[in-house]
């Protein structure tokens, strides 16, 4: 699963830089880890409840669900057969997960059985206890309104223009909303789809579709089947009207690709590079794509970014975009996340909460080598960048290893993906690779715990890390290095002393780290000096000597920024300058550029400049752009970075530059059509707030553009509506209703409200949104709901919603708000 990622969006293939030099240097000094004070195993040290896998009597091995809804009562209606094999000896009860379904009726091997039905789900008792070694056949007759797991999208548009759809979302709630199985990954089964439905839609499922049948009645029933077992959160349903796109990856994986017809000319731009994605997979793993073939489908207001439902991806429409807003927002990075999850998730599954990271560490880590693969060095880099950004954001959560059911994102998606990367780092690729290949073959379709993973190098390697798996995965924190550097010159020779001490707090979960650095000399005349050296306990000294006396430019303390760690390190600006401009590596260059930031800007404004002109990467350009955009000396660079090639460099210029100087208004009125949505919008707002008097010229100008999810469209209609004389346009209000995404809402909500817009209408569409299923809708507005109340709207909130028609979950969240 991927949630909503902020900051990643690709913005173009970026030149490959140097390659990494950590290979050129030899590894020295390996000494033995301290074996740490606190006794306790370091898996102990911090309490986890949740940890542990659950109790359960039977292994189901087959399930077949066969089901049919009705979208105006959000309602499902079906039949579940499970086929399963008790796991003692003999058992006399068994429970299956399933919440506030309605259980019709029970049969066991086609009798009527005695059954509990509890909050949870519901209890079997059988006539005479159940032998193992024979398959038993339970089914249940059932229906259910289900509060999670299974959503209705669009049936409640009146206007037609919201997709009308049905979906599932299995992780996290869990298909026992709509099903009744016993609902967790330590029981992998083969599932079974039999979805009956209006003949004018499509209907996809996971596995092969074996079936589809016309009922003469205008519905058909669709039916597809897995052969092999998968996690039960994994099975899914996708219904709404799409066509279909095919491709087959170089393996010969046949991809489905769900596309809406109206926009058929999107599904180039979001799919693009799928097939491509699947061979890089296969490569990295030496493990074939496990399934016989894999489709995608986008659905609307989707609870996270994306889902990887075995062979069968949903993932969220606001990734489903043309070619002009994929350069805001694009699937790339969700679909190659979900793609690995392919392996690791599905194929290899966790048995227990606390391993978590052994699924989404991997599919971020995967994924990014995958777009490594793609888009080349630098945008890996840059990738490698913002996780660090992510686990820095999450420290303040309180010490909590990754392996811990609450370890939070930042841990089990970023700092995972970067401690594989470490991993590589300390046994080599190649190794790396031969491992997982192992792990996964072993444990295919099965369950894994870390002890796997961590066994796997023991055994194929012959290598013990214990002490990085303690330090990385089961113990927390990161290392804090303060550098300090001395050169001295004597016969013949420079020698750079870089010394090295750990300055973070220790304690029972965060230790003195231990890992191999590369540091490495540059000197003026171009050349340099290298080393890998082990960085442990509380001070380290190295030395690195050139054979000639020469001038160090700049010294780098972990090129390419290998270990994930935090660093003190007194630079001069001089130093910061050269590296800015020389470093090879990108990821050097733009750290040079973040360490100028207090910098004055009489003292850097050169460097800076000199960089700009030079600098491949946008990324870096955007950093220097930045800190020069409050320069009134700066104004030829800003021009230059008005007109960059690139639309982040470009959008840094739009919105940072504090006033629009006279030099500069051209190429601000530029960006009215430029290629990014996301600066046209910018570009405008900034305009008409700078020149209100030509603030109808803009406006005429921008008139026909709707943006993605119609950004510069609303952006427009409340510039608009801001002038004196022009009314509140019904167009604004109706995006913020049931019509649009919570991409749309959201912002027009917000706009509704700052335009003080408080009638009925308005009204409706705040209570809607407020108890909207999509948390991304739901949050924000109920958010502007409260300031309603506060703000003495309370009889108009009152009054729409008694003559409104909700559900029942709708008007519970409504009164909640409205009881404040
Ligand atoms: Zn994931």
């Amino acid at each position: 699963m991927l949630s909503r990622f902020p900051l990643i969006s690709f913005r173009g293939r970026g030149p490959l830089l140097g390659l990494y030099l950590l290979l050129t240097c030899a590894l020295l000094g390996c000494a033995q880890p301290d074996s740490g004070k606190d006794d306790t195993p370091v898996e102990r040290r911090v309490a986890d409840p949740r940890a542990g896998a659950r109790n359960h009597k039977i292994d189901q091995v087959r399930m077949v669900v066969d089901v049919g809804f009705n979208p105006d009562q959000q309602r499902v209606r079906g039949t579940v057969t499970h086929y399963f094999r008790p796991l003692r000896s003999t058992i006399d009860s068994f429970y299956l997960d399933g919440p506030e379904i309605t259980y019709k009726e029970v049969r066991l091997n086609g009798n009527l059985t005695n059954h509990d039905v509890t909050d949870g789900g519901i209890r079997i008792h059988p006539d005479a206890p159940r032998p193992w070694k024979q398959t038993d056949t339970l089914r249940i007759r059932y229906e259910a309104t289900p509060r999670h797991g299974l959503y209705f999208t669009g049936w409640d548009d009146s206007t037609g223009h919201a997709p009308r759809q049905v979906w599932t979302q299995g992780q996290g709630p869990g298909p026992r909303h709509w099903v009744p199985f016993y609902d967790s990954p330590n029981d992998k089964l083969i599932t079974e789809t039999i979805i009956t439905f209006d003949e004018e839609y499509r209907v996809l499922s996971n596995g092969e579709r074996v079936g589809v049948e016309a009922n003469g009645d205008g519905t058909k029933t669709w039916h597809y089947r897995m052969s092999n077992p998968h996690p039960g959160y994994a099975m899914m349903i996708g219904i709404g009207r799409y066509q279909v796109q095919r491709e087959t990856s170089n393996s010969g994986v046949e991809i489905q690709n769900y596309y809406y017809p109206d926009q058929a000319g999107r599904a180039g731009p979001t799919y693009r590079h799928t097939a491509e994605m699947i061979d890089v997979m296969e490569q990295e793993t030496g493990v074939a794509y496990p399934w016989s073939r894999y489709s995608q489908i986008p659905v609307h207001n989707f609870l996270h970014g994306g889902m990887e439902n075995t062979t069968a991806t949903v993932f969220s429409d606001e990734y489903y975009v043309d070619e002009r807003a994929y350069r805001d927002r694009n699937y790339v990075t969700v679909n190659a996340h979900e793609i690995a999850h392919q392996w690791f998730g599905n194929f290899i599954t966790m048995g227990r909460l606390e391993e978590i990271w052994l699924h989404e560490s991997f599919a971020t880590h995967y994924a990014k080598v995958i777009e490594r693969k793609l888009f080349g060095e630098d945008h890996y880099q840059w990738n490698r960048k913002q996780e660090r950004d992510q686990v820095l954001a999450s420290l303040d959560r309180g010490p909590l290893p990754i392996r811990h059911t609450r370890a939070g994102s930042g841990r089990v998606y970023y700092k995972g993906s970067l401690v594989l990367d470490m991993l590589k780092d300390v046994v080599g690729k190649p190794e790396f690779d031969r491992v997982v290949e192992r792990y996964l073959r072993e444990h295919a379709p099965g369950n894994v715990t870390s002890r796997d993973f961590f066994h796997a190098f023991d055994e194929v390697l012959g290598q013990n890390l214990d002490w990085f798996f303690d330090q990385w995965i089961l113990q927390d924190g990161l290392p804090h290095y303060d550098i300090s550097t001395r050169m001295s010159d004597s016969s013949g020779t420079t020698v750079t002393e870089v010394t090295v001490r750990q300055i973070h707090e220790t304690g029972p979960l965060t230790q003195d780290f231990r890992m191999p650095i590369v540091i490495e000399a540059h000197y003026e005349d171009g050349s340099s000096s290298c080393v890998r050296e082990w960085i442990d306990g509380k001070k380290t000294a190295v030395r690195l000597a050139a054979r000639e006396e020469k001038q160090v430019d700049y010294v780098l303390f972990d090129p390419g920024n290998r270990v994930l760690k935090r660093q003190t390190f007194q630079r001069d600006v001089q130093e910061l300058g050269a590296q800015l401009q020389k470093a090879s590596n990108m990821i050097d260059r733009h750290d040079a550029a973040e360490a100028l930031r207090e910098t004055s800007l009489s003292t850097k404004r050169g460097l800076l400049t000199n960089a700009f002109a030079t600098e491949p990467s946008p990324h870096v350009r955007a950093e220097i752009v930045r800190q020069l955009a409050e320069d009134t000396r700066s104004t030829d660079l800003l021009e230059t970075a008005l007109q960059d090639s690139s639309s982040v460099v470009r959008g840094i210029a739009l919105s940072r530059i504090p006033t629009i100087a006279d030099p500069l208004v051209d190429d601000f009125e530029r960006a009215l059509s430029d290629s990014s949505y996301q600066n046209v919008e910018t570009a405008l707002d900034r305009l008409t707030t700078a020149r209100p008097s030509r603030t109808r010229e803009y406006l005429d100008r921008t008139a026909s553009i709707d943006g993605q999810d119609y950004n510069v469209r609303l952006k427009w209609l409340a510039i608009r509506a801001d002038l004196e004389d022009e009314p509140v346009p019904d167009e604004l209000i109706d995006y913020a209703g049931p019509s649009y995404s919570f991409r749309t809402r959201v912002p027009a909500l917000r706009a509704l409200d700052k335009l003080d817009v408080t009638n009925e209408t308005a009204a409706a569409h705040l209570l809607d949104a407020a108890a909207h299923f999509s948390r991304d809708l739901r949050g924000p507005a109920s958010t502007i709901l409260t300031s309603w109340l506060e703000e003495g709207e309370r009889t108009l909130l009152e009054s729409t919603y008694r003559s409104g028609e909700w559900t029942s979950r709708q008007a519970a969240r409504i009164e909640r708000h409205l009881e404040q």
